[in-house]
């Protein structure tokens, strides 16, 4: 596979935690805790997760919005974690970061034209007359009137403020671009046409993208490869078939056991799993693995051990001791000596599968899957 474009390395950002008039720091909010991945020309990885697991923070460390506090970035083989902002600002034209909320994402004393004409002169590239023409046409490019160069954003709708917002995105030409929630401010009937227009601009520009999202159906009309967030950490990560197809981790298959499907013959036969409890503090996230107070599947060894990202199937990695839907003669890590729970003392039960007459650890006797109270 060629090199990657953007290649994150056990990144960290703790936020500390500060007490009294001196500010005596008496804790850290983990928001991001030793993140992996990589992201290659051309794809779209999408990043999701439940609302507090650390993506948006993510986005914004990629783009050095925030300050890492441990690991590696590097955007196109050069290493960008502490690049001095002088240094960086070539780099920003490369890298760009769509908001999530096109009302407070805009300036409204600025019109469509000093918005999307911002980076321009920030960068200093163009004439001012040059800067007219260049946002005229990127306008057209995302749909919207050229026109509509000296209006403001109050006169438009959302759908079309997030178009501003991808227009001012585009226009340096980047080659990453950072979509944080794109579309979760929007009307359902305006978000398919921005996840289309994101698609079109794509093939158009050969843009990469990193998409973050809490809603599973987005990332999978968009992305090519999906990564899995829990609590500051990345659980599962592959292409968007396999996962869709076979999730790995128990935190996946809750989610997407959740997706609602429209069709009521194929919503009868599916399994519903119910999360008990909200998600841990990232201040003090549980030890080992930090989703064994919420999982069904837990064993002893989930809470002492850290289960790694580990490769299982092909671009398949998870993080779990105990994973579902694991391909035959997958190794277990070594860590895992005792019983999976779902496989009887003979071991002769497949995961995710139960012996006739019997109920599956975590599992009323109907089937439906209960989380750990
Ligand atoms: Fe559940 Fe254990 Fe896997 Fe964590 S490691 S997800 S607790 S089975």
């Amino acid at each position: 596979m060629s090199e990657p474009l953007l290649s994150v390395t056990g990144l960290e950002k703790h936020f500390p935690v500060t007490k009294g008039l001196l500010k005596r720091q008496v804790g850290a909010v983990k928001a991001v805790d030793g993140v992996d991945f990589d992201v290659y020309k051309g794809e779209t990885l999408g990043l999701v997760g439940e609302s507090g697991c650390g993506k948006s923070t993510t986005g914004r460390l990629v783009t050095r919005l925030l300050e890492p506090t441990g690991g590696r970035i590097v955007f196109e083989g050069q290493d960008i974690t502490h690049m001095r902002q002088g240094r960086l600002r070539p780099l920003r034209r490369d890298m760009q970061m769509i908001f999530q909320d096109p009302y407070s994402s805009l300036n409204p004393r600025h019109t469509v034209g000093a918005i999307v004409g911002a980076p321009f002169r920030i960068q200093g590239v163009k004439t001012e007359h040059g800067v007219r023409k260049a946002v005229q046409e990127i306008l057209e490019l995302v749909g919207l009137n050229p026109e509509h160069y000296n209006r403001y954003p109050h006169e438009f709708s959302g759908g079309q403020r997030q178009r501003i917002g991808i227009a001012r995105t585009l226009a340096l030409k980047p080659k990453l671009i950072i979509a944080d929630e794109p579309v979760s401010a929007l009307d359902v009937s305006i978000q398919a046409q921005v996840v289309n227009l994101l698609e079109d601009l794509q093939n158009e520009l050969d843009l990469t993208y990193v998409v973050i999202a809490h809603d599973l159906s987005v990332v999978r009309h968009i992305s090519d490869r999906v990564a899995v967030m829990y609590l500051g950490k990345i659980v599962e990560i592959a292409d968007r078939k396999s996962l869709y197809a076979s999730p790995m981790h128990p935190y996946t298959n809750a989610l997407l056991s959740a997706v609602p499907i429209p069709d009521p013959k194929a919503r009868l036969g599916r399994e519903r799993i119910r999360l008990s409890g909200d998600v841990p503090s990232p201040l003090n996230p549980p030890p080992a693995c930090r989703f064994h107070t919420r999982c069904w599947k837990a064993q002893e060894v989930c809470k002492t051990v850290e289960p790694l990202l580990t490769e299982l199937a092909s671009g398949h990695r998870v993080a779990c001791h105990f994973p579902e839907n694991a391909p035959e003669n997958t190794p277990k890590p070594a860590s895992t000596a005792e019983t999976a729970p779902n496989e009887t003392a003979a071991g002769k039960t497949a995961p995710g599968e139960t012996a006739p007459g019997e109920t599956a650890p975590g599992k009323t006797a109907a089937g439906e899957t209960v989380a750990k109270p």
